[in-house]
């Protein structure tokens, strides 16, 4: 399908101010205006004006550079949907240059065989290959940086379908899990079965859920990640939950994003709609829980910051949760990053393509992060976690959930 008109709506009511200039990490970077949301929108829309062809190579890469942190749009006076043009080009040049089909295998392990692809890094890892094989992977610089992303991997665990309450229940909640949440993120959905089942509510995982096609749909690859939604659709329509919680901010972003999507029926639409509609983060609804609640949590002597990504600030523009969940814990040292902190460079699968950018990105941030002594960096977003862990030479500051670190607290 062709969106030039779509595209031309939306990206005209950018009037070139700059304004979000200061705020692009790529323009901070290169200080090159094509590497700046004011400098791709014009690109966009010479490409929907048939100014610039599909295939254009730089126009690729100016693109492709971008990380898709949002923060352009969270400062824009005119309210351009900026993610939403960049989607939409990346659709149109998808058609003319696909890609490759090591690029697709790479994103359906990620997102499609995700506990195939798990329990195989950590069998290379446990088993000792990793250590044997780490001199030679530094002779090549791409291997290299593929392995030193790679943190101590959790072992998966198993969950049930449901966890039912012997009393009356609080509430019947649902948990989105992901494609990380029963392995890499496991002690998160872990905790937060605990949690909210102390809190009294009944708790399912739909065990049809999958990925939530947010690395497709950034990619341009729409009838993918559309496919993806659909699968969720499903699962979750099943029962009447109360709500639906997401562990990670980045697939909560997308989930947000269901009812846009290219529907063919007004069915799924109102699928889509309604599931958006009970769409919490996780952090939040116990937050708020916890004010009706009594439980009570051990004191922590630690200074703790919270790292806010990009999805939950800027896509999902969430206030900051964490805190004020933290916050029920004694005596801990909370502290936050100031509102305009950068992008830690993670961006889904960013880091894998443009290590040098992400590397810079991670540095800058961890030098902000690590201003003050710090002992626990907390974040919303599994992808962030992992990248932010592998940068800290320090191995003793622990980067978690902060659901994981309240149940560590909380008193039976
Ligand atoms: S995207 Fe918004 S802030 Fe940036 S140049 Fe256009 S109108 Fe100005
Ligand atoms: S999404 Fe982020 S990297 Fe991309 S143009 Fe906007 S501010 Fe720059």
């Amino acid at each position: 399908m062709n969106h030039n008109n779509d595209i031309l709506e939306l990206a005209d009511r950018c009037v070139k101010c700059g304004l979000c200039l200061p705020q692009c990490p790529t323009y901070h970077l290169s200080r090159n205006e094509n590497e700046s949301p004011r400098g791709r929108i014009a690109m966009i829309q010479a490409l929907a004006r048939n100014e610039l062809e599909a295939t254009d190579e730089t126009l690729y890469q100016h693109l492709d550079n971008c990380l898709l942190c949002r923060r352009c749009e969270r400062v824009c006076p005119s309210g351009v949907e900026y993610a939403r043009i960049l989607d939409l080009a990346r659709q149109h040049i998808n058609q003319a240059r696909p890609p490759s089909q090591l690029h697709k295998f790479g994103q359906q392990l990620l997102s499609q065989h995700t506990q195939a692809a798990y329990r195989g890094l950590r069998l290379y890892q446990k088993s000792g290959a990793a250590k044997l094989l780490r001199p030679v992977l530094r002779q090549n610089k791409k291997l290299a940086w593929l392995q030193s992303l790679l943190p101590p991997l959790p072992a998966p665990q198993k969950f049930r379908p449901h966890y039912p309450v012997n009393h009356k229940a609080a509430g019947h909640v649902a948990i989105f899990s992901g494609c990380m949440g029963k392995n890499a993120d496991a002690p998160t959905l872990a905790a937060s079965i605990d949690l909210l089942h102390a809190l009294g509510y009944e708790v399912s995982l739909p065990h049809a859920q999958g990925c939530c096609g947010a690395l497709q749909q950034h990619s341009g690859q729409n009838h993918q990640s559309q496919a993806l939604a659909h699968n969720n659709l499903q699962a979750f329509s099943h029962e009447n939950y109360d709500a639906v919680l997401y562990l990670a901010s980045g697939c909560g972003a997308q989930l947000m994003n269901y009812p846009q999507l290219d529907w063919n029926t007004v069915e799924q639409k109102t699928q889509a709609e309604q599931l958006q509609a009970k769409l919490q983060e996780i952090t939040g609804f116990v937050a708020t829980a916890l004010e009706k609640a009594s439980l009570s949590f051990a004191a922590l002597n630690k200074r703790v910051i919270v790292h806010q990504p990009c999805s939950q600030r800027n896509a999902l523009r969430l206030p900051d949760h964490a805190s004020k969940l933290l916050a029920y814990i004694p005596d801990i040292h909370l502290s936050t990053l100031p509102d305009d902190s950068p992008c830690c460079g993670a961006a889904g699968d960013y880091m894998l393509r443009h290590p040098q950018q992400a590397q810079s990105l991670r540095q800058h941030l961890l030098d902000k992060l690590l201003a003050d002594k710090v002992d626990i960096i907390v974040s919303t977003n599994i992808g962030c976690s992992l990248f932010i862990q592998t940068g800290l030479e320090n191995k003793a500051i622990r980067v978690i959930h902060p659901i994981q670190l309240l149940r560590e607290k909380m008193q039976e």
